[in-house]
């Protein structure tokens, strides 16, 4: 497969579609990245790399990070998590209140804010340093010791962050949040920031894209079938209340952040990294999106 020749043609084919979507000012840090940015990267179980335009910057990976964090308590706690956080998709925009207080304080899944606040609780319960265990999993799993949090963006998801504060209150009256709301809050706002690039976001994802390799990374292990569970619900849950339209057009498992990032597993094939800051009002990347239909078209490569 001449994936560099697909990369190209993709860009170009996508082209018309840059202007559309906006991206994300509710982080005031994030309204100040320049919008007209395009970076892919393919990194194939074997170790192999593509990579077209903007590749090599870093950006604000969010909602990515709910991956990692979920990869990390599930290695720690097992089947327990499930009950504190379920796994059905949520059809609602990923900082819903609403099902949160129909439903008695369990979030539907860890991708949604909700869900991710109650793991980065079990990670904060669990570990004296969450901060520093979680960028030791993440600097692994890339294998690049420079991937750092992004404080600036921290700082102003903090400055503004009323939405959360309300979700992790709710989980707290509800007795699904142990810690205290500020702490949890703390690391669950620095943990979005991560910032790394396509490439890096391609390697991070290489251990889910190939689940018969061991999961060992930091202090973390997980088994294959964890694995493809995670990849099972990056499928039903990765992209809030588009993750019906992303199977459909995509057709693989993958999670989205609001910087503009997507990252995706074809299993047993490769990962594949894609940023693009402007967004669709689901929260998700258009030209991401856009680029990752034409892969898979292009490739005939899905999971289905
Ligand atoms: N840090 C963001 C938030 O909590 C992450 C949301 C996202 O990427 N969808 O609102």
């Amino acid at each position: 497969m001449d994936y560099q020749r697909i990369l190209e043609e993709i860009y170009r084919e996508i082209l018309p579609f840059a202007r559309e979507g906006r991206a994300a000012d509710y982080i005031p840090a994030l309204a100040e990245v320049d919008p007209d940015q395009f970076g892919i990267c393919i990194r194939t179980i074997d170790g192999a790399t593509y990579c077209h335009e903007r590749a090599d910057v870093r950006f604000s990976i969010q909602s990515i990070t709910k991956v990692f964090s979920l990869a990390m308590a599930l290695g720690c706690e097992g089947d327990a998590l499930w009950r504190r956080v379920g796994r059905e998709p949520s059809g609602t925009a990923f900082n819903s209140l609403v099902q949160l207080e129909a439903e008695r304080g369990v979030p539907r899944n860890p991708f949604i804010n909700a869900g991710a606040i109650v793991v980065a609780d079990v990670l904060a319960e669990r570990f004296d340093d969450p901060e520093g265990r979680f960028l030791a999993f993440v600097r692994s799993l890339c294998g690049n010791d420079a991937i750092d949090y992004d404080d600036e963006v921290a700082r102003s998801e903090r400055a503004t962050g009323y939405l959360n504060a309300a979700i992790a209150n709710l989980l707290k009256y509800h007795g699904n949040l142990r810690g205290d709301i500020e702490r949890v809050l703390r690391f669950y706002f620095l943990q979005c920031s991560v910032a790394m690039s396509c490439r890096d976001l391609a390697c991070a994802f290489g251990p889910f894209a190939d689940h018969r390799a061991p999961f060992v990374f930091g202090d973390v292990t997980l088994t294959a079938s964890q694995v493809k569970r995670i990849n099972a619900i990056m499928q039903t849950c990765g992209f809030y209340d588009e993750a019906g339209e992303f199977s459909f057009l995509v057709g693989l498992p993958g999670k989205s952040g609001v910087g503009g990032g997507i990252a995706a597993v074809c299993p047993q094939k490769y990962s594949v990294a894609v940023w693009s800051p402007r967004l669709n009002g689901k929260g998700n990347s258009v030209m991401g999106m856009k680029a990752l239909e034409l892969l898979t078209t292009r490739t005939e490569e899905s999971i289905f």
